[in-house]
């Protein structure tokens, strides 16, 4: 039987969940091999986001006492998105089939079973989409769906309401493997990958415990690097705008030159400084966007590694 399933859980001083985590994916994970569903070979692994807490200790505890749980070590804190790749690029070859989650319970865990199915049935990609955000506060919803709605207005195209709760194939993996890029957004590229994919609905949770970890800032620039490392449609946006302004100034020419000609000159200051600080903003904002891509390209061209993995717990067999 080929079906060894690992999970991959990004965690950052998550001490106060992992506890209640680890037992309860322990018995998730011991009942889907009781119904043979996936190989007694699977594992959850446990990626350590250089936390400042006893995470690292926890982890490494839950190994020693239960060979189910492995973990991998990093050398520092790299952020939920590399971390997460660090986790999927390793157990790549030992596993069969992926799934990524957050450590906070916040995705349910009866879904893995639906996901399971579905890979069973010959999915390689089956993303996790919330069907609600009733128990998230009003502010974090009404940010949160901005956020995919803006993003995919600028060009990212990624999944309505998908977080990084997500089954991959090996295959998918593998293909996954091959995107070099430093400035990685997972949710942008899986999509780009291929692969039969599928949709599995579940409520998102509240936080079992601790703080999140995505304040409104981290998110913002969360977005803005999704948007810049995806799509090139903010640089397209600015052109239109400059035509359009362009084609303002011809009307502003040709309205100047009529009222130079009839003899009323005297035009308002108020209009005057409105439009310097009108264009200065504009131009300002247009070098600014252009920055961010010049800064991609920097990074890129430095092709720094996305992780450094000090550590890796895990007996395979
Ligand atoms: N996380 C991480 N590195 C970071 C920040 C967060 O590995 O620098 C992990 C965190 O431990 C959690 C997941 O990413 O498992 C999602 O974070 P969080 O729950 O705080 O985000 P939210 O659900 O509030 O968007
Ligand atoms: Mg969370």
């Amino acid at each position: 039987m080929d079906n060894i399933l690992y999970l991959v859980l990004p965690c950052f001083n998550e001490e106060e969940v992992l506890p209640e985590t680890s037992e309860r994916l322990r018995v998730k994970m011991n009942g889907l091999i009781k119904q043979n569903k996936i190989d007694e070979k699977s594992r959850v692994i446990f990626v350590n986001d250089g936390s400042k807490d006893r995470t690292w200790n926890l982890i490494r505890e839950f190994h020693e006492k239960d060979k189910l749980f492995g973990g991998i070590n990093l050398s520092r804190n790299v952020g939920h998105q590399n971390a997460l790749l660090a986790g999927l690029l390793t157990v790549r070859e030992y596993a069969d089939m992926v799934i990524s989650m957050d450590a906070d319970l916040q995705d349910d865990i009866d879904a893995i079973d639906e996901m399971v199915e579905k890979y069973l049935d010959g999915t390689d990609i089956v993303y996790g989409v919330r069907s609600s955000r009733k128990k998230d506060t009003f502010f974090k919803k009404v940010t949160a769906e901005g956020f995919y709605k803006i993003m995919n207005t600028m060009g990212a195209n990624t999944v309505f309401n998908h977080a990084d709760y997500r089954l991959m194939s090996k295959r998918a993996l593998d293909g996954l493997s091959q995107y070099g890029e430093v400035n990685l957004f997972l949710r942008g590229i899986v999509p780009m990958i291929g692969y039969p994919t599928d949709v599995v609905y579940y409520e998102r949770g509240e936080r079992f415990a601790g703080k999140s970890k995505y304040p409104l800032g981290k998110m913002l620039s969360f977005a803005v690097e999704g948007i810049t490392s995806l799509s090139t449609r903010p640089i397209r946006m600015i052109t239109t705008l400059g035509f359009f302004i362009f084609l303002v100034s011809i009307g502003m020419l040709i309205y100047s030159l009529i009222r130079h000609f009839t003899g009323a000159t005297i035009v308002g200051w108020t209009t005057l400084m409105v439009s310097v600080w009108a264009i200065g903003g504009l131009i300002l904002l247009s070098l600014g966007v252009v920055g961010e891509y010049i800064g991609k390209i920097y990074l890129e061209t430095k092709m720094r590694p996305r992780y450094i993995i000090e550590q890796f717990l895990n007996d395979k067999d």
